[in-house]
């Protein structure tokens, strides 16, 4: 596709982190965006979220973080737990630490809170258009370009960009295109949320195990359970993560509570009253997307975020991962605007191997938190044996991350 894509919007489906951050970063860098959203108006799916110094400071430099952080909280570290005893096996330190290590915050924050400050962002920045309600119903290549249509209140539009970015998430109707993935996999996780007072019954128990103020994960061979502070502190999001059953093919849903109960087998008694007092846990079934098909296709289509890759949250790194693929994007498009599958392969090439080691290392979290026998022993060991420091280190190629300042290789 050889159009210059400073001549027509952007066109973006979907209007979650991945949407609303790329339309920032599509402005910031004087492309016309248009953002279809099928939501009646930006609506929070799940509770909480932690983002890394890695997705900070890319929120730092669209304006968003100014008008995040009032409602955020700056953790003090990541305290790794033993959901037994309740003995701590580990803690990298987070808090003016981690502003000082990866010259950017690492916070906790209640979804709703990061999308207000998105979309506060973007009602004060030129050349965004926000359609909300508008739901991309078919989508197809005509001949060299491709056409989305969205239907909003009964009436059909085909907008005509430059760009089709499908950030429509998990479930992407942009993913249909031939020559993308298709549909998701379940994983046989599921993940449990629930958020509750800081001054609850819960709260107070969990202050009583946890470590306030902290990111707090207790390990156990059949589950493991993250625990941090949002909304300015006044409320702790909690999260389970167990095998389980498929479930509805949606983000969210109730389902029977017992396989968390029956998970729980030889957790501390404080913290199986944890999980009751919490009250009901909404059940999501964790579904990921294979990496290896393409993520472009020359006629000038992305995907990004979830809809390109999600994975199992293991690493809390799918909103960082949507938040890079979107700065990155912008960036390589800026580059050669005039030749846009050229910046699409460039994009590719460029976010392909970070998200897979990103993937891998959620992997890896997942074995070691859920580790039995001699493999559990060795594990705290290698825990007792390495400083707070040493575990930091070990993160900045993840959160020391920086969009690198040429996004695309020079034109052939
Ligand atoms: C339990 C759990 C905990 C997590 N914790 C963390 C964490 O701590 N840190 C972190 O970085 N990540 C975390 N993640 C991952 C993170 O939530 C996701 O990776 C991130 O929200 C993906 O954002 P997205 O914008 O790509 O997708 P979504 O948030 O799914 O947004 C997609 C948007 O597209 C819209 N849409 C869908 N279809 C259409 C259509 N046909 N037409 C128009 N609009 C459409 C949807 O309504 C939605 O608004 C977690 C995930 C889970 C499940």
């Amino acid at each position: 596709m050889t159009m210059d894509a400073r001549f027509r919007p952007v066109v973006i489906a979907g209007g979650g982190i991945a949407g609303l951050t790329a339309a920032l970063a599509f402005a910031q860098r004087g492309f016309a965006v248009e953002v279809y959203e099928q939501a009646a108006r930006i609506e929070t799916v799940g509770a909480g979220i932690q983002l890394s110094p890695n997705a900070t400071h890319i929120l730092a430099s669209l304006g968003v973080l100014e008008r995040l952080l009032p409602m955020a909280v700056q953790p003090e570290a990541v305290v790794l737990k033993d959901a037994a005893s309740l003995k701590e096996r580990a803690r990298v330190p987070l808090g003016a630490f981690a502003e000082q290590r990866w010259q950017s915050p690492y916070l906790t924050a209640h979804r709703a809170d990061v999308q207000a400050a998105l979309v506060a962002r973007m009602a004060e920045t030129t050349g965004i258009r926000l359609l909300t309600g508008a739901r991309l119903t078919r989508i197809g290549i005509d001949t060299d370009s491709v056409v989305g249509t969205f239907e909003r209140d009964g009436i059909l539009c085909e907008p005509v960009g430059s760009l089709m970015i499908g950030a429509d998430g998990v479930w992407s109707k942009v993913r249909e295109l031939p020559g993308l993935a298709g549909k998701s996999r379940f994983t046989g996780e599921l993940a449990w949320r629930v958020t509750v007072a800081a001054d609850s019954a819960a709260g107070k128990t969990f202050a009583s195990i946890g470590a306030a103020g902290c990111v707090t994960a207790f390990l156990h061979s059949g589950f493991h359970l993250i625990a941090y502070p949002v909304s300015a502190g006044a409320a702790i999001n909690l999260v389970a993560f167990t095998k389980g059953e498929r479930i509805a093919e949606s983000w969210s849903g109730h389902t029977d509570p017992i396989i968390l109960t029956k998970a729980l087998r030889g957790a501390a008694p404080a913290l199986t009253r944890l999980i009751t007092e919490a009250g009901a846990w909404l059940a999501w079934p964790l579904h990921a997307v294979d990496q290896k098909p393409a993520w472009t296709l020359p006629q000038g289509v992305a995907l990004i975020g979830d809809a390109a890759h999600a994975m199992t949250p293991f690493a809390a790194q799918g909103a960082g991962m949507a938040i890079e693929d979107a700065a990155t994007l912008a960036a390589c498009l800026a580059e050669t605007p005039a030749n846009v599958t050229h910046a699409l392969r460039n994009w590719e090439q460029q976010r392909k191997p970070r998200v897979a080691k990103v993937a891998r290392r959620g992997a890896l979290n997942h074995l070691a938190w859920h580790a039995v026998g001699p493999v559990a022993l060795a594990r705290n060991l290698v825990l007792a044996l390495r400083p707070s420091q040493r575990l930091a280190a070990d993160l900045d190629w993840l959160y020391g991350w920086r969009v690198p300042s040429t996004g695309a290789e020079p034109l052939a």
